[in-house]
């Protein structure tokens, strides 16, 4: 608060941060009620080959269901969760209801057309111990092959450089899961690491895709990212593709994968059958 301010100023700045952590601690114990019940579901958005737009993989995004507010995205929970710890027995809950769902599509669906999942995975989970006999565990028991499953980890929050989280992925990638980075450019300042580290697949941030349409610069560093990731052999999925023009310039540069609300938005395990089916996810 600066210095001079009246009184009421003050106060009403204290009610504010009371009021913040207030909400902050329901918000906690309501996430903690619904961990407890089983709240939450998840959603799959497609993974698509640009040039044919057929679905390769879903990613699960988790939801919410609040009793009286309805279906809450990530973004209002997430980080309350990590703090609190509570994104452990959620984390464990999304890993198993993910591989449990794709076991089944996979079930269904021609060999041809079986789809792998990727499930969004914390930092905080992997400082968990166990978490990599926690993922082998979930395979056996869902009969899921290693190879159709794919993590991502956020970039911004692999900075703090811990040895411990890179180990485990290596583990987990010899067993033949696939890492891939979340949010790709957000996070190092180096890309060095992407050279000697456990990496399969980068996925390039929203915010790249929306710049790359506004001129040549924003272009450059796209198509960069791709041949970058192209002379590492590693695969690119670009991120938040919402319009034809974003999936045409993405072809031109080379980009493989992508995903985004001009295929679909996340969708209901039901509707994911119907979507493969369905002649918009052959040709867009
Ligand atoms: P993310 O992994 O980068 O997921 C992509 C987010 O972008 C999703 O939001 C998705 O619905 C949204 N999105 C996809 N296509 C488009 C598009 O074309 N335009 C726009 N504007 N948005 C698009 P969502 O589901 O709200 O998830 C937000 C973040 O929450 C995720 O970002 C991920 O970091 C985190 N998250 C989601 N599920 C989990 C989970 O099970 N565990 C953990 N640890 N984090 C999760
Ligand atoms: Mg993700
Ligand atoms: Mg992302
Ligand atoms: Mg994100």
């Amino acid at each position: 608060v600066a210095k001079g301010a009246g009184k009421n100023q003050w106060r009403r700045y204290q009610a504010h941060l009371h009021n913040e952590m207030v909400e902050r601690l329901e918000l906690r114990s309501a996430l903690d009620h619904a961990v407890n019940e089983g709240h939450f579901l998840l959603h799959y958005q497609p993974i698509v080959d640009l040039p044919s737009g057929t679905a390769v993989g879903f990613e699960a995004l988790v939801r919410w269901h609040h009793p009286k507010r309805g279906v809450i995205t990530p973004d209002q929970f997430i980080e309350v969760a990590e703090e609190s710890g509570l994104i452990l027995p959620m984390g464990r809950w999304v890993l198993e209801e993910a591989l449990r769902t794709v076991a089944e599509w996979r079930r269904i669906l021609p060999p041809g057309q079986a789809p792998y999942m990727s499930v969004n995975v914390s930092v905080r989970q992997f400082r968990e111990s166990g978490f990599v006999d926690q993922v082998r565990t979930a395979l056996a028991h869902t009969g899921v092959p290693p190879e159709a499953l794919m993590l991502e980890i956020t970039e911004t929050l692999l900075v703090k450089d811990d040895e411990r989280i890179w180990t485990d992925l290596g583990v987990l990638r010899e067993m033949g899961i696939r890492i891939a980075i979340d949010d790709f450019g957000t996070g190092y300042s180096s890309l060095g690491y992407l050279r000697s580290r456990p990496i399969d697949v980068i996925k390039i941030d929203k915010t790249f895709i929306d710049d790359m349409v506004l001129g040549q610069q924003p272009m450059a560093l796209v198509s960069g990212i791709v041949s970058l990731a192209q002379s590492l052999g590693l695969t690119v999925v670009a991120e938040g593709i919402e319009d034809a023009t974003h999936r045409e310039v993405l072809v031109r540069l080379g980009c493989p994968l992508g995903q985004g609300f001009l295929f679909s938005s996340p969708l209901g395990p039901t509707e994911v059958l119907a979507w493969m089916r369905s002649p918009q996810s052959i040709a867009v």
